[in-house]
């Protein structure tokens, strides 16, 4: 069996791209995670899906774990012979009680590594605006725990020193202690005036920022219902905030969006979105599976050097069917002399992935654009085509080309199913905060979510990549606050951004 080791990771402060290089590398190839609250679950996706993922943090009224238990576990789980990540939020030796795990695996003789993380003591305060120091007014660093109770006689805190250091003091967990904090600093003589933040949710598309002054920022913060987890900050820094925010004026900060498509496919318009600063939230409504025939594929694949054309008008077409080709051959050059039509740029993007190129493109990405841009090409009498695609596409452009003349082999290699789970955290967060926006990408989505019998309330707003699924929208009375005007992905992460500016306003 191989030897087990453990890495204590630290997964950063919430945006899932402020993970290291590093602790990306463990994570895929770990048996195990151990995590807790503060990682984000999103990062688990680096993970094996056939790993184990254990959830040892804490949440308000479930059952959680001692340390004594997670050492105990982390030390099994090393014993086994398991790859351990331990992915704790933002660096793990701060204030995350990484040393008491690394003592223990120590102690039992077990092989240890620490990844270090972006920790939210520094991370939160820069997305809201504020460097920890500058040059020209604050040369150190404090950072100090709020857990403990100052009027607590025996604390380990010296408060005295604490307020009368002169650079930025950042403090982690003091929320429920953020008036006592201040009273005491002040006590101790630190200048009312002083400039305070307190960051909630630092990094994430939920981050809140209050500010005010050591004086008044306790009673601000609770009029803001301000919650941990939340960083606290006191000093001149704080004041760079005015100029140096960024994270939370993005076009669509606060924002938050369903992406319905599938998992894979949704991450090219999730990322978009989250540029903008939107919440993007995946809800794979369908997936893709292989068509149920195997052998009209099979068949077409044997004759393909008879084609004049191969024409694709989906992105998936292209993948199920040179999955196929290259099962069968394997010598790129049985696909023979057939030049490759596409339906737009998302299409012909996927066929240049597997080094061919796309001889003629539709101008619109839809059927009619692909159609009138062939015609163009040449008279379509007694041309032959193969059109890879998926079971419930339309038959419209093969019925168009062969009243032109045309031969049309049009073969299923793939067809969408509903999903009927969704992952229950996200079904969580529905529940919880709204939706502002639903996207759909295709009519499948649409009849999928219809399907879905999910219901939002309040009613949010519905965004249409093209004509097709604005149709599919219309039949099930889901009224379209945009379509995008060009049918792609940006596209349509362009006329979402448009939609919720305008109901802004
Ligand atoms: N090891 C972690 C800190 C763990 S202690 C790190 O380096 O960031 C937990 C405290 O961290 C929380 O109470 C809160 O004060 C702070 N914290 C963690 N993530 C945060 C975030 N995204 N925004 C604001 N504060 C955060």
């Amino acid at each position: 069996m191989a030897s087990g080791i453990a890495y204590l990771v630290g997964a950063g402060p919430g945006d899932p791209g402020l993970l290291t290089l590093r602790g990306q590398e463990c994570l895929q190839a770990a048996t195990v995670v151990v995590y807790d609250f503060l990682a984000n679950p999103e990062i688990l996706g680096h993970a094996p899906t056939a790993s184990k993922k254990i959830y040892v943090g804490k949440r308000a009224g479930q059952h959680t774990l001692s340390q004594d238990e997670i050492n105990a576990l982390l030390v099994k789980e090393v014993s086994v012979g398991h790859q351990v990540v331990r992915l704790k939020g933002g660096d793990p030796y701060l204030f995350g009680r990484g040393g008491e795990e690394a003592e223990a695996l120590q102690a039992a003789g077990l092989p240890f590594e620490i990844v270090p993380g972006v920790t939210s003591a520094i991370a939160a305060p820069a997305y809201a605006g504020i460097p920890v120091t500058h040059r020209q007014s604050t040369s150190s660093l404090t950072i100090f725990t709020g857990h403990e109770e100052p009027g607590k006689a025996a604390s380990a805190l010296n408060y005295r020193a604490l307020a009368q250091q002169d650079g930025t003091l950042v403090f982690l967990m003091g929320v429920s202690q953020l008036d006592a904090i201040a009273k005491r600093l002040m006590e101790e003589g630190l200048s009312a005036e002083t400039p305070a933040a307190m960051v909630e949710w630092g990094t994430t598309p939920r981050q809140k920022c209050v500010t005010g002054s050591v004086a008044d920022i306790a009673s601000r913060a609770a009029e803001a219902e301000l919650k941990a987890p939340a960083v606290g900050i006191f000093g001149e820094v704080v004041s760079l905030r005015d100029t140096l925010k960024w994270f939370d004026q993005r076009p669509l900060f606060g924002k938050r969006v369903l992406v319905t498509r599938t998992r894979k496919q949704a991450s090219e318009l999730s990322r978009l979105l989250r540029q903008l600063g939107a919440e993007a939230l995946e809800l794979p409504l369908i997936r893709i599976e292989p068509a149920q025939l195997a052998a009209p594929l099979q068949e077409a694949l044997g004759a393909l050097n008879t084609y004049d054309w191969v024409m694709f008008t989906s992105p998936n077409a292209v993948e199920h069917f040179f999955e196929a080709f290259y099962n069968k051959f394997s010598d790129a050059r049985s696909f023979g002399g057939a030049r490759i039509a596409a339906v737009g740029p998302a299409t012909a993007k996927m066929i240049r992935h597997y080094r061919f190129s796309v001889d003629l493109m539709g101008d619109e990405a839809v059927a009619e654009g692909l159609l009138e841009a062939l015609v163009r090409e040449q008279d379509l009498e007694n041309v032959t085509f193969l059109w890879p695609k998926a079971e419930e596409t339309r038959e419209v452009l093969q019925q168009s080309l062969e009243d032109r003349g045309a031969i049309v082999d049009a073969i299923p290699v793939y067809r969408t199913v509903a999903e009927t789970e969704f992952a229950p955290e996200t079904m969580g967060l529905i529940q919880e905060g709204g939706i502002d926006l639903v996207s759909f990408a295709s009519s499948s989505a649409v009849e999928a979510y219809v399907q879905s019998g999910l219901k939002l309330t309040p009613q949010p707003l519905f965004a249409s990549i093209g004509p097709i699924t604005s149709a599919a929208m219309q039949k099930h009375n889901l009224p379209i606050a945009v379509e995008a005007e060009e049918h792609t992905v940006p596209g349509l992460s362009q006329a979402i951004k448009q939609a919720l500016r305008a109901a802004e306003a």
